[in-house]
């Protein structure tokens, strides 16, 4: 690189005497050409003879004429080229020779001396004229490129390494207000009022190191104002290496600056505005480095004040107890894993309340191909609320229909069989009062029994159409997937599994062939082994409550779903019982569920196993025939 005021290169090719530039670029006419140069020779002819004349005349000697020559020939050969110097120089040799070299008036030598004068006399001639063309192109090139740097909008400073500004274009003066006299000698950074977006030890470093720096500076103009410049530095290096000046261009984007900071703010102002109305807040993480960043709204919802430098501790915080250890070993997992993560926890804020949130969290690389993930945070506390409250007032209804088609249930079948009961009891009472008599009558005795018999009969049948009501109910069964039954029953029990804590793992067996049932009983079955399973791990805190959803084919062309749960597991004193209707262990069971599992299932024409697991818990089984090749 070649600052305007430092040496350079001239180029020959390119470089003319003014006059020769008007008639090149004039007419480009080659006789022109020549016949300009005849002139030029002819009047340089007739200034020697003039000269000549004259220093003749008053008697200058050989040196002196040489001299003035010189001054001659120097000045012709600025108006053309070269060749115009050699021959001028050579008339001028000859006019010595013969006018002041003895012999005089004649070209002869006498001395022999006298040749090495008039060779160093044409020497001289040439070289001087040769560095005098070439001073005037360095100074004329010298002169375009700073006309050129002043045609250009942006600024153009150069400066030492003291920072003394050596050069300060047009631009320059346009933006700061201070003219190229006024800023020449100054130290820039003082004259500008630099504020730098680092340390300038740091910027200066990059220059020397790199040879070049950009960034964006703030600077104060003439009249006191703040500009922001968006400077480029190159440093310029002596032959030895060594940093010389630095050339700083620069171009004023304070309007664009304004105009980004006005978006800048508008952005984010909707999107505090939105993220506030939607009670969602956003974050980043970087894993390897630690750094969190969040938004406001994120400092809402966890309560902290404005300005609290975020930290992944921070927000453990204020995290709920009993969530903590579950939501770090998603955390961790997921920065092990890099791995997108959702998950639901809640907060406990110092005063004690509680919140719910939903965390959704994408895994991204930053620009160094480390891990970090992008988020949003959701308070979900209100629709928690509104869910935990349907939900609660869903169970009242199921409980207090329940209770009421119990109460009908016991009313109906109280009335049916209070009846035929009634009429034993009255009939025995007779028969009683029929063998007391003193005269015992086996007639009437007979009669009593007869119609106890009939009314027990009466009962029975009853009984037997009670429970025919019952079968009659089972509704049509068509060709279904155990999996597809079990899926339903997992997004039905999402809450509970949720609000119990319970991690819930499915293992469910691909291609199991299709079996013939009643979606919605099939449900109500699985639904109920998925609620005791939950139920009965509500006391356990020492391990996982783990609840486990598989299925598969047996050996025998049966599709099995097994509901396993980390619960207390079965005692044995009540193995027998859990299928019988009202036995519950449960301070509120009705002790229904599993008796009603079981009369669904035989109603399939399957079959349902219970057992306890080897460490903990039990494992409650349906046994269903599938639908095979050949049919059922
Ligand atoms: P309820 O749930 O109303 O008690 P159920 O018929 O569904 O009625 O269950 C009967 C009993 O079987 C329960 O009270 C409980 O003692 C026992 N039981 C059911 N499931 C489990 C299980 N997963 N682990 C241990 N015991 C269970």
């Amino acid at each position: 690189m070649t600052f305007p005021f430092g040496p350079m290169d001239g180029d020959d090719q390119r470089q003319h005497s003014s006059a020769s530039q008007t008639w090149r670029s004039g007419t480009g006419n080659r006789v022109a050409q020549l016949r300009y140069m005849a002139l030029l020779w002819l009047s340089g002819c007739a200034l020697l003879a003039l000269v000549t004349w004259v220093c003749f005349k008053i008697g200058f000697n050989e040196v002196a004429t040489e001299c003035v020559y010189l001054i001659i020939i120097v000045l012709l050969s600025l108006l053309d080229s070269f060749l115009t110097s050699v021959f001028l120089s050579l008339v001028a040799i000859a006019c010595l020779d013969f006018f002041f070299i003895k012999p005089i008036f004649s070209l002869d030598m006498q001395l022999k001396e006298d040749l090495p004068g008039l060779v160093s006399f044409l020497i001289s001639s040439l070289v001087i004229t040769a560095l005098v063309r070439h001073v005037r192109r360095i100074v004329r090139v010298r002169h375009e490129q700073a006309e050129l740097l002043d045609l250009t909008f942006d600024t153009v400073i150069v400066r030492d390494m003291n920072g003394v500004i050596k050069y300060w274009n047009r631009g320059a003066e346009e933006l700061y207000g201070w003219k190229r006299g006024d800023a020449t000698g100054k130290v820039i950074h003082s004259f500008l009022h630099t504020r730098f977006p680092m340390a300038l030890s740091e910027i200066t470093d990059t220059l020397v190191r790199t040879g070049r720096w950009e960034g964006e500076l703030v600077h104060t103009k003439r009249d006191g104002i703040e500009v922001v410049v968006s400077s480029r530095w190159a440093l310029q290096r002596n032959h030895s290496g060594q940093p010389k000046a630095t050339l700083e261009t620069g171009n004023d984007i304070s309007a664009r600056k304004r105009a980004e900071e006005m978006l800048r703010q508008s952005h984010a102002t909707y999107l505090a505005e939105a993220q506030k109305l939607s009670r969602t807040g956003s974050f980043g993480w970087n894993v390897s480095s630690g750094e969190v960043s969040w938004s406001e709204e994120t400092l809402r919802i966890f309560g902290y004040d404005a300005g609290v430098h975020p930290t992944v501790e921070l927000l453990f915080e204020r995290m709920h107890p009993d969530d903590a250890a579950r939501v770090r070993q998603a955390i961790d997992l997921a920065a092990s894993t890099g791995q997108d993560f959702d998950l639901e926890h809640r907060l406990m804020m110092p005063d004690g309340t509680v919140s719910h949130l939903r965390v959704v969290a994408h895994a991204t690389t930053d620009e160094a191909a480390r891990l970090q993930f992008v988020g949003a945070i959701m308070d979900v506390t209100e629709a928690k609320q509104a869910e935990q409250k349907l939900h609660e007032t869903q169970s009242e209804l199921a409980r207090v229909t329940r209770l009421t088609t119990l109460g009908e249930l016991s009313a109906s079948i109280a009335h049916e069989i209070g009846q035929p009961l009634a009429a034993i009891v009255t009939n025995g009472e007779a028969c009683v009062r029929w063998l007391d008599h003193p005269a015992p009558q086996p007639d009437e005795v007979r009669a009593c029994v007869t119609q106890m018999i009939a009314e027990g009969r009466r009962a029975s049948e009853i009984v037997h159409h009670i429970r025919s009501l019952a079968k009659k109910n089972v509704r049509q069964k068509i060709p279904l997937q155990l999996n597809d039954v079990i899926n339903d029953v997992v997004s039905l029990t999402q809450h509970e599994v949720l609000s119990h804590h319970v991690l819930l793992c499915l293992k469910l067996a691909r291609g199991l062939p299709p079996l013939l049932g009643d979606r919605v009983q099939l449900q109500q079955v699985v639904l109920n082994l998925v609620m005791n399973g939950i139920q009965a791990m509500d006391g356990i805190s020492d391990r996982p409550r783990a609840l486990r959803i598989e299925s598969h084919e047996d050996s025998e062309a049966n599709v099995v779903v097994a509901v396993q749960d980390s619960g207390a597991g079965i005692s044995p004193e009540h193995a027998d019982l859990l299928f019988d209707a009202f036995f519950s262990t449960k301070p509120n069971g009705m002790g229904m569920g599993l008796s009603i599992c079981r009369s669904i299932i035989e109603a399939h024409e399957g079959r349902m196993e219970a057992s306890n697991n080897i460490q903990h818990g039990a494992t409650f089984q349906c046994i269903l025939p599938a639908i095979t090749a050949g049919g059922t």
